[in-house]
């Protein structure tokens, strides 16, 4: 469906602004836009179209369901296409990107949880904040085994130690 038929069926007039915004939100990657990316991107192709305009096609697109916004945590509102299928978000806090994943497992424990507390889950909203792994970039001589484990179970015992300090300071108290 070309973005003329897709604004009538959802009820909105064609305009060139809103065929616009609704090709770029159509393209493959990135699929999550702030309105400023999506602006940028009109200046990019020498589109003379405000980033008030903007704002006002996608609260328009958002009220007739075919975006959904995100407000992820790491930054401004977020738009995607509304695909139809339902997915969570991981966002790296390095660089901003954002991550689609679907979890069965996870699904189904919160269907669980909510049916636990007598409830049917209906909706849900799951983001992840996360960080490129710091492991992938271990040095050869800490992947030896033995070693690591050795390493960890030393730093348990003195973290054991170290609980019973607080303990001999409360004689002071009395
Ligand atoms: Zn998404």
């Amino acid at each position: 469906m070309d973005q003329s038929q897709e604004l009538r069926r959802v009820g909105l007039k064609v305009t060139h602004p809103r065929v616009r915004i609704l090709s770029i939100l159509q393209g493959r990657h990135p699929r999550h836009f702030s309105a400023e990316d999506i602006y940028r991107h009109l200046v990019e192709h020498s589109e003379d179209i405000g980033l008030a305009t903007v704002y006002r096609v996608l609260t328009q697109f958002e009220a007739a369901g075919i975006v959904n916004k995100h407000h992820f945590e790491s930054g401004q509102a977020v738009f995607e296409l509304n695909r139809g299928s339902h997915h969570d978000h991981m966002i790296d806090l390095d660089s901003g990107k954002v991550i689609e994943f679907v979890d069965e497992d996870i699904e189904r424990l919160q269907r669980a949880i909510a049916q636990r507390h007598g409830y049917d889950l209906e909706e849900h909203s799951l983001v992840l904040y996360v960080r490129p792994r710091r492991a992938a970039r271990a040095t050869p001589e800490t992947a030896v085994p033995g070693r690591t484990p050795a390493r960890s179970a030393s730093a348990k015992s003195s973290a054991s130690v170290k609980k019973v300090t607080p303990a001999q300071g409360g004689r002071q108290s009395r």
